[in-house]
C-alpha cells in the first residue's frame, strides 16, 4: 500500500489530501473538504492532467511575446511535446483574445489560444 499527499488545485481552498492507495484503488482519503477532492485524486492517480499558460513570439506588435493558454488540460506526459509546438509557433499582430494559435495541439483535443489583445504597431 502506498501513501501520498496531494494538494487539490480545483478551488482556492487548496486542501492537503492524504491518500492510501494501491494502483489506482483508493483505500483511505482524508483532508478533502468536498467530493471534488476525491475526483481530483482519482484523476491524478489514473490520468494526471495539466493546463499550460505560456507565450508565443509575435511580429509587428509593441511587445515581442503574446500570452496564450490551452483550452483544456492535457496529459502531464505530453507537456513537453506541447511546449515544443508552442515554442515553434509565431503570430503577426493584430491578435485578439480567443484567436486560435494551434488547433488540436498534438492531437490532444485541446487548442492553444491567445489571451491578450495586441494591436499592430503603427
Ligand atoms: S477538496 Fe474541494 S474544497 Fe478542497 S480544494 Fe478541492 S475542490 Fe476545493
Amino acid at each position: 500500500m502506498n501513501s501520498r499527499t496531494f494538494t487539490c488545485i480545483i478551488c482556492p481552498n487548496g486542501c492537503e489530501i492524504q491518500v492510501s492507495y494501491e494502483g489506482d484503488k483508493i483505500h483511505e482519503i482524508n483532508g478533502n473538504k468536498c467530493k471534488k477532492g476525491l475526483q481530483y485524486v482519482e484523476q491524478e492517480l489514473t490520468d494526471p492532467r495539466r493546463t499550460i499558460a505560456s507565450s508565443v513570439r509575435i511580429k509587428g506588435a509593441e511587445l515581442p511575446l503574446c500570452s496564450v493558454r490551452l483550452t483544456k488540460p492535457i496529459p502531464k506526459k505530453d507537456i513537453f511535446s506541447v511546449m515544443e509546438k508552442i515554442n515553434q509557433a509565431d503570430l503577426t499582430a493584430p491578435v485578439h483574445i480567443g484567436d486560435m494559435v494551434i488547433k488540436n495541439v498534438c492531437g490532444l483535443d485541446s487548442d492553444v489560444i491567445v489571451t491578450k489583445d495586441m494591436e499592430r504597431l503603427q
